[in-house]
């Protein structure tokens, strides 16, 4: 079995699954597994002994108590390896569910939590109610708590029943021997049987009490505190099982890229069919999401717990929907990728000896615990719907601490954008384009000068160049509250965030004096030159062409669905600089001014009825000759790096226009009574969890970059090699156009199902336009920047290096 230690998470979470994956990898083989399969108990008492002595089960447990008061980052760090090596240990139930359950005040855990520190004796918690009665010097419990996992193996077991003064928590002790024997227990009155599980690395047993008699000091808790401790354990045990199931996802994911990387069908290694690469890359797109939700998960239910959050914090709206999200991916993840990777294994995989269907039992039986997808969706759903919105901008409290200023730059550009979006500008409010009506060009570059007198361009930019030099968490505070706040789509876009940053890497200083101010000024705005009727996603195929002569590049050829062309003063275009040459040699990246007598430019009408993209057409077009981004003839580099840079901090401003689009469909929802329709309750509660997993994963990226700029390394989104070098993006970073892509398109497919029969009429009002304008626009999401099944190439091929 392998454990690979993820890189996400804070320092101490990477100290500790480091060293937990080098132990895992040697003490928890696949013989180790295969041992406690064959003897059917579910559990291997030496392993927990030795993770016991590790220390693992008292990661969260106080410090006072002899635990290491670490949090559920942590705690999530270890669950992803122990679920990615199908460890048959209970350490779900005994370091995430009793921890938690005995930690909550009001429950009296304390020599519990003393005891779970010092030498990890089993412990595990049923969900389940049975009866209580109290006598004179204790209590008689009755009752039958089913399928309890490790229940067979556990030295004490909470028990929750019914007493006449309210649910109360029993800590019953087993008196199992220290082999895990449960002969003590066969006999009456308290009975456990153990059951095999579907999953054949845990196990399960039947609990039964008849009249058993306990002191007085077994009742744990009784009323409000043991409602709260069950519903926090549910909690904190859905998200670690989440990161068990993540880990089991990843875990299937490389076992399908081994086994079809050395399959050789047809004269080749399968994994060089197109259609077996794409399942992996999606398989991929699930575990980063899921990985991402877990993570935000941890932090989040770490952060109430810093807060002191009472109650109602932990249990409130915020911890249920993170809860939910990482519940909800981290299932789907894990059932998908184990049903995939038994596709991918043939009928090798259908095999009793083949490993995968040890994980395809242990994601199913995850998926069956703590309430099923659809009953999380049912919670988020509800909440959503009576008012209790996903977090806003405003909310950032993943990324933003209070020394940063990033609170101070939302306020500031919350209420500079009051001021500003009045008379003359009012009619631009939460517009994203030019595609969209209303959306005056004149308007949209007086605007961009108005942002540049207010300081609110280029901030990003070093201070040397003329930018604001803000943090990365300054930076994603501003275009969230930019966005959210009904700042206007930004014609200097382009400009501003792909070619400046390409400048920085690769232009000259005559360059970067040239073009940089007028762009952060609001004078100049870009296109894109990079499709061709021949070269779409194929780029290296491009034809257009340019000689120098006479002191300038003379440029002929032609470009196609070349976004704001019309209304743009620049083109960057890559072109052929050296005859005869092949795919990715001889090319170089041109900056040409557009409007001059051999440029023609013409708009293409789109599937909205409007022209955002264009035909541009060369013919004898001109630029000086010192006007090529990077070397001549090494174009493409220079190109590839300018595509990086399209995944960078703005695009945590894209998703806050996301998040108001997918607030009008919930408005719509609530206003025509969709919302009462159980299936769009769940798409509804659905694209929401969608929508904060993409800023968790953006967050996540964007995290990294700011940890490899800070040691020197290469970013991992901002195509920014510290070094100048190849940049490395890391898996995070790979899923993200092909996630929020598909997040969008089923969003606008959602938004029509919501309008129902109102979506019938074309733009019958201004909300039912709004939403059929997002059905169609988010059409385009699949295809620019890279298609779906570009994206699905790249992460195969470059993240999970399989053959091309
Ligand atoms: C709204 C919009 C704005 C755009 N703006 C710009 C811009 O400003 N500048 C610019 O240069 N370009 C722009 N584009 C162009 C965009 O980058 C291309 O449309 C895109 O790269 C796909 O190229 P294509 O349209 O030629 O499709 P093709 O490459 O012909 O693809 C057709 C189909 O075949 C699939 N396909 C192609 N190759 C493979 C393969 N190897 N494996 C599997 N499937 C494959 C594709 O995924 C697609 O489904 C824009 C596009 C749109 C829709």
């Amino acid at each position: 079995m392998s454990a690979s230690a993820s890189t996400y998470g804070t320092e101490a979470q990477r100290e500790i699954t480091a060293a937990a994956a080098a132990f895992l990898e040697r003490r928890l083989t696949r013989e180790v597994v295969r041992a406690v399969v064959d003897a059917g108990s579910g559990h291997d008492r030496a392993l927990w002994r030795e993770i016991a002595a590790l220390g693992w089960c008292g990661l969260c447990v106080p410090e006072d108590q002899g635990g290491l008061c670490l949090g559920l980052q942590e705690l999530v760090g270890l669950a992803e390896l122990l679920g990615g090596s199908m460890a048959p240990v209970p350490f779900l139930e005994t370091a995430a569910l009793a921890v938690s359950v005995l930690s909550v005040s009001g429950v009296s855990g304390g020599p519990w939590l003393q005891r779970l520190a010092e030498d990890s004796p089993v412990i595990t918690l049923s969900f389940q109610e049975g009866t209580a009665r109290r006598e004179a010097d204790g209590w008689v419990l009755d009752g039958k708590w089913d399928a309890v996992a490790a229940a067979a193996q556990a030295s004490m077991l909470l028990l929750p029943a019914c007493t006449a003064e309210g649910l109360a928590l029993f800590a019953v002790e087993t008196g199992f021997d220290e082999h895990g024997s449960n002969d003590v227990a066969g006999s009456a009155p308290l009975k456990v049987t153990p059951r095999r599980s579907i999953d054949l690395t845990q196990s399960l047993g039947d609990v039964q009490a008849t009249a058993l008699r306990l002191p007085a000091a077994a009742c744990l808790a009784i009323g409000p505190a043991v409602v709260e401790a069950l519903a926090r354990a549910r909690r904190v045990g859905a998200v670690v099982l989440a990161a068990e199931q993540v880990g089991l996802a990843e875990a299937a994911l490389a076992a399908s890229v081994a086994y079809t990387g050395q399959r050789v069908q047809f004269g080749r290694p399968v994994a060089a069919f197109q259609a077996v690469k794409h399942r992996c890359a999606q398989m991929m797109v699930a575990v980063e999401s899921a990985r991402s939700a877990v993570q935000a998960a941890a932090q989040q239910l770490d952060a109430f717990k810093a807060d002191a959050a009472g109650p109602d914090q932990f249990e409130g709206g915020d911890a249920a929907r993170v809860t939910a999200q990482a519940r909800v991916l981290a299932t789907e993840a894990a059932l998908f990728c184990t049903r995939e990777a038994l596709q991918l294994h043939g009928g090798a995989g259908y095999t009793w000896e083949v490993d995968i269907h040890l994980m395809l039992r242990r994601a199913q039986a995850a998926a069956q615990r703590f309430g099923a997808v659809g009953l999380w969706l049912d919670e988020v759903a509800g909440r959503l719907l009576e008012g209790d919105r996903p977090p806003g901008p405003s909310d950032a409290r993943t990324v933003e601490a209070p020394a940063d200023g990033a609170a101070q730059i939302r306020r500031d550009i919350r209420s500079w954008l009051n001021e500003a979006l009045q008379g003359s500008f009012a009619a631009l409010k939460g517009l994203h384009g030019p595609g969209e009506p209303g959306f005056d060009p004149d308007q949209a570059r007086a605007w961009e000068q108005a942002l540049a007198a207010g300081g609110w361009t280029a901030v990003g930019w070093l201070r040397e160049h003329g930018g604001r030099g803000w943090s990365l968490a300054e930076q994603v505070a501003f275009h969230e509250e930019y966005a959210s706040a009904g700042g206007p789509g930004r014609l200097g876009h382009i400009g501003e965030q792909l070619l400046a940053p390409t400048l920085l890497m690769h232009g000259t200083p005559e360059q970067q004096a040239r073009f940089l101010p007028p762009i952060r000024e609001g004078r100049e705005f870009w296109a894109q030159g990079y499709s061709e009727p021949g070269a779409g996603s194929d780029l290296a195929a491009v034809r257009t062409r340019a000689r120098l002569e006479d002191g300038q590049w003379i440029i002929d050829g032609q470009k196609v669905w070349t976004s704001w062309a019309h209304l743009s003063d620049w083109i960057f275009v890559l072109a052929r600089t050296e005859p005869g040459s092949q795919r990715h040699q001889g090319l170089t990246l041109l900056l040409v001014p557009l409007r001059q007598p051999g440029i023609e430019v013409r708009p293409i009408r789109q599937i909205t009825g409007h022209a955002e993209f264009n035909e541009v057409f060369f013919d004898g077009a001109r630029t000086d000759a010192a006007l090529h981004l990077g070397p001549v003839g090494q174009g493409w580099r220079v190109a590839m790096d300018l595509l990086q840079v399209e995944r960078g901090v703005s695009t945590l401003g894209q998703q806050a226009h996301f998040r108001q689009e997918l607030d009008a469909v919930l408005a719509v929802a609530q206003s025509n009574g969709a919302a009462r329709d159980p299936v769009l309750r769940r798409r509804l509660a659905r694209a929401a969890l969608g929508l904060d997993t993409l800023r968790c994963n953006a967050l996540r990226v964007l995290a990294q970059d700011a940890e490899a700029q800070a040691s020197g390394q290469t970013a991992a989104t901002s195509g920014m090699p510290a070094d100048g070098g190849q940049t490395a993006p890391q898996r995070a970073a790979f899923i993200a156009k092909y996630a929020w892509s598909n997040w969008r398109r089923d969003l606008g497919e959602l938004a029509m199902d919501v309008l129902g029969a109102q979506g019938l009429v074309d733009g019958e009002d201004e909300d039912t336009a709004r939403l059929q304008r997002l059905w169609l626009e988010s059409r385009a999401d699949t295809i620019y920047a890279g298609t779906n099944e570009i994206q699905l190439n790249l992460i195969a091929e470059r993240a999970l290096g399989m053959p091309r």
